[in-house]
């Protein structure tokens, strides 16, 4: 059996990044920026998000809790930041990347329940702080990485962070300088007084300091430069040097975060700190050229995006970065105009729709807002705007379609409707037999091979694809033939399962439903072509 490697045999370095003073500072886009930089030495990185929620993963969560869940490569559904991590590193993350205080404690409950404690007393330390522990170092075997860069989720102070607290307390122990935390706090300025203010980062740090963590970086979320005054007074209050307070002021794009990081030598204090060898100055070039063009659009194109959760952005977080990777790419600027599917319908359409160029129907589950998002594919359909369903978004618009076109006005999903006598999208056949909710969906990557000749070849430039999915219904087969002939096709589909995993409409300047998540996959480096495709044909119109 392979032995096990002990933490000396390891070479890779832990990084922690926690939050102090109040959520949303950012902690996902500050480890991504970082470990952006320290990609670009060279180095080989990776970035885990620890969640204290007792959910097994985000799954099974409203999206007006934490936002979209995020769908892995391996069909982990994961917290949006690794998203984040996606974006910013262009390499993929994996069920290993996300752990939530649920996947902990059921572990530990499995093996007490195997016996595996020998009639130990299971108890929060060492139990749970040990599987947190192999959770973070898994990420570190066989010295696959330079770089772990763990985020923990949450605010240090909250009663359900703690263990991550303690385990880090033990893991800095352990690792001496192969380890350290960078601490993300907010220095508030107070208008009346003019005047930043270091006292909630103070207190903060004292939090950390009563764990047992002595927080060895801080990066200080503010909406003013810090001056060399301020700098000096946190470094004095929180015993961290001067250099390792690091300004992280408000910017109009996460994007601009790496470089704002760079020029706060952000990574360079962290390589001193964890005595890395420094590999070579961060090679930023094709990432400053991303910006530039970003910072000047030559165009601007209002897009639609119409969803039943738009009163909160995070529940399209990948599409709308999608949108911003392919404006980018274009040379153009995307003007997102968020609408509610439960305010639509044919009598507003048009004034809803005025002056968009593209309309893209959200992924979603349940009947809440579906007749909006049929009504606004009618109206796009009609009017030749282009159209990019995605997920339900594409079974929409089979059922729009076979209600208007192919005269069987009462075809439906049977998800919202069970008893339709015309299931032009049914559940699929390995879901029937399921009944748990929690990641039994068709989850993660599935091959998707050309089956008619179509725009999407075009766009793709190949044959065989690879794309993420996250459902439980399919378009039904036995009507294939029927929408086939009336011009709209399955143009590629799984070839195993033969299920469709793209459709277009004919005779219309861009009309696309993908089955699967397009949006997981778009990057910086490597913007979806899809969605770069969708933008430069609405930017036409
Ligand atoms: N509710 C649909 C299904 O399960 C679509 C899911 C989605 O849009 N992600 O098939």
């Amino acid at each position: 059996m392979q032995q096990a490697m002990t933490n000396s045999e390891i070479n890779t370095r832990f990084i922690f990044v926690t939050g102090g003073v109040t959520s949303s500072l950012g902690k996902g886009i500050i480890s991504a920026s970082l470990a952006k930089l320290l990609q670009a030495r060279g180095y080989r990185v990776t970035i885990q998000k620890l969640d204290p929620y007792i959910n097994i993963d985000p799954g099974t969560l409203n999206p007006y809790e934490h936002g979209e869940c995020y769908v892995t490569e391996d069909g982990a559904e994961t917290d949006l930041d690794l998203g984040h991590y996606e974006r910013f590193l262009n390499t993929p993350t994996s069920q290993a990347n996300n752990v939530t205080t649920g996947k902990i404690y059921q572990a530990v409950i499995e093996k007490e329940r195997r016996g595996d404690y020998l009639g130990e007393t299971v108890q929060v330390i060492p139990h749970i702080t040990d599987e947190i522990k192999h959770r973070i170092l898994l990420l570190g075997e066989n010295n696959h990485y330079d770089f772990v860069i763990t985020e923990i989720g949450g605010t240090v102070g909250d009663i359900e962070s703690l263990p991550y607290i303690e385990t880090i307390r033990q893991l800095k122990w352990e690792l001496g300088t192969r380890s350290l935390v960078i601490h993300l706090t907010l220095i508030p300025y107070l208008a009346a007084a003019k005047e930043l203010k270091t006292k909630p980062t103070q207190h903060s740090v004292k939090t950390m300091l009563e764990y047992g963590v002595h927080p060895d970086i801080l990066v200080c979320r503010t909406e003013k430069p810090l001056n060399d005054g301020i700098r000096s007074k946190i470094a004095l209050f929180c015993n961290v040097d001067a250099s390792s307070v690091i300004e992280s002021i408000d910017t109009n794009s996460i994007y601009k975060v790496p470089l704002l990081m760079k020029e706060e030598q952000l990574d360079r204090v962290v390589l001193k700190k964890t005595r890395a060898p420094a590999l070579r100055a961060p090679r930023m070039k094709r990432w400053e050229q991303f910006i530039k063009k970003l910072e000047s659009p030559k165009t601007v194109v209002n897009i639609g995006l119409i969803g039943k959760y738009v009163e909160l952005v995070d529940s399209y977080k990948s599409i709308i970065e999608s949108l911003i990777h392919a404006g980018t790419i274009n040379n153009c600027r995307v003007d997102l105009r968020l609408i509610h599917s439960e305010h639509i319908g044919q009598e507003n359409m048009e004034e809803k729709l005025r002056g968009i160029s593209g309309v893209i129907v959200a992924p979603g589950f349940g009947d809440r807002g579906i007749d909006g998002k049929i009504a606004a594919i009618t109206y796009v359909r009609k009017h030749n705007i282009p159209f990019f369903g995605i997920c339900l978004g594409m079974q929409c618009a089979m059922v729009e379609f076979a209600r208007n076109v192919l005269s069987l006005p009462d075809a439906h999903s049977t998800e919202m409707h069970p008893e339709t006598p015309h299931p032009v999208i049914d559940i699929m056949e390995e879901q029937k037999k399921v009944h748990k909710k929690g990641g039994t969906m068709r989850l993660g990557a599935y091959p998707c091979a050309l089956k008619n000749p179509s725009r999407a070849f075009t766009i793709y430039g190949q044959t065989n694809i690879s794309e993420r999915h996250r459902h439980r219904y399919e378009l039904n087969n036995h009507y294939l033939e029927l929408f086939e002939k009336s011009g709209l096709k399955a143009t590629w589909i799984n070839p195993e399962s033969q299920l469709a995993e793209i459709v277009e409409l004919e005779d219309h300047p861009w009309f696309i439903g993908v089955q699967f998540h397009p949006e997981y996959k778009s990057t910086v480096d490597t913007p979806h072509p899809l969605f770069i495709d969708f933008v430069r044909v609405s930017s036409m119109i």
